[in-house]
């Protein structure tokens, strides 16, 4: 006998956590929410509330979180879709087991991959794909968006991307925001991808003004005093939400082993940090480790960005990238003098 028990976070304010809230509503939309067992909260101002003493006792620090128990052991479960997926019952399959089935029934025809492709539908992807491999799911996203599906190219290891997007034989669109601070090799590598696979790789730059008056008010370098987040704000966040103003689904090389602020990263996602009506999010390269890029960039002969050979990992803007020493995490070697929390740029608030 299975028992799904959901362990919910009440804030201090007394309000509950707004992603507990999307979980559930995501579990309903889904039909899955009547395998939920029980819902116990841990609240913030009570360390003995029973959620939080969940918490404690399983060491987890996310919210929502899931408890799975089946013959006599318990599954923590930190990701919904992983929960989805591996552990509760897709609806059509219950009302499979509760039917008897019409022997000369026949198959029930495919959802068709042209139309709108909206929420829910992303939503059943994200399940579906929740552990696949990156071919996988590439093909899944240019077979349903096609040249309106667009990979963010940085021009560093994500390269793999593009490779994996020409492997589908599929179209595909690829944009890359030059801040007008890239390394001069990351112009040249960007250059030789381009030729390399015979794509248009679309440069987005900063609007030239908003770019003038900050450098006016605060100089060259104020990332420096101040903190990244104003210059990424003006040199990529306004460009990248032009950039996908143009497309109904993106690509980006996020990695779960990236940082602890992408720990979490899912392979597909609902996506409405930049856009109100919310698009697509793909992140095929969420679940393999560096190693294994490196080893996929390797054994296809991809051709890489050159600062890879002096020690750069993870490539951004030259002022605020740095050669790593042997041992050091990727994301070390970006914004160093900030705390590791705060190392994104605005590009994928979660
Ligand atoms: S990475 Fe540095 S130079 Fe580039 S946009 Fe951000 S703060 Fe500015």
């Amino acid at each position: 006998m299975k028992k799904v028990i959901m362990v919910k976070k009440r804030l201090a304010n007394g309000e509950p956590c707004k992603k507990c809230g999307q979980v559930e509503e995501m579990l309903k939309r889904r039909g899955l929410w009547d395998q939920i067992d029980e819902v116990l909260w841990a609240d913030e101002t009570d360390p003995e509330s029973p959620g939080m003493l969940l918490a404690k006792k399983h060491d987890v620090e996310l919210a929502p979180f899931f408890l799975v128990e089946e013959g006599g052991e318990t599954t923590v479960v930190t990701q919904a879709v992983v929960l989805a997926k591996k552990h509760l019952a897709a609806p059509q399959d219950r009302s499979r087991a509760t039917r008897p089935a019409k022997a000369t029934q026949p198959e029930a025809p495919k959802e068709p991959v042209a139309g709108p492709i909206g929420q829910d539908s992303i939503e059943a992807g994200a399940i579906e794909l929740a552990g696949a491999g990156p071919l996988t799911i590439m093909t899944w996203m240019l077979e349903r968006f096609g040249a309106r599906c667009a990979i963010a190219f940085s021009g560093a290891e994500d390269v793999a991307l593009i490779e994996l997007a020409a492997q589908t034989g599929k179209q595909f669109s690829v944009f890359c925001l030059d801040t007008g601070r890239l390394h001069p090799q990351t112009y040249r590598f960007i250059e030789k991808v381009r030729q390399h696979y015979g794509v248009t790789v679309q440069m987005m730059f900063p609007q030239a003004p908003a770019v003038e008056d900050l450098v006016r008010r605060k100089g060259l370098m104020s990332f420096y005093d101040d903190g990244h987040q104003e210059c990424c704000g003006v040199r990529k966040v306004e460009p990248l939400r032009r950039a996908l103003n143009s497309f109904d689904a993106w690509i980006t090389g996020q990695r779960r082993d990236q940082s602890p602020t992408r720990a979490d990263v899912p392979e597909l996602v609902w996506d409405t940090s930049h856009r109100a009506e919310g698009m697509a999010k793909a992140n095929p390269l969420a679940g393999w480790s560096q190693q294994k890029v490196w080893g996929f960039i390797r054994n296809n002969d991809i051709p890489y960005n050159e600062l890879h050979d002096q020690g750069f990992i993870s490539i951004g803007c030259e002022p605020c990238t740095r050669a790593v020493r042997p041992g050091e995490h990727e994301r070390a070697g970006r914004w160093w003098w900030e705390e590791a929390t705060q190392r994104e740029c605005g590009l994928h608030k979660g």
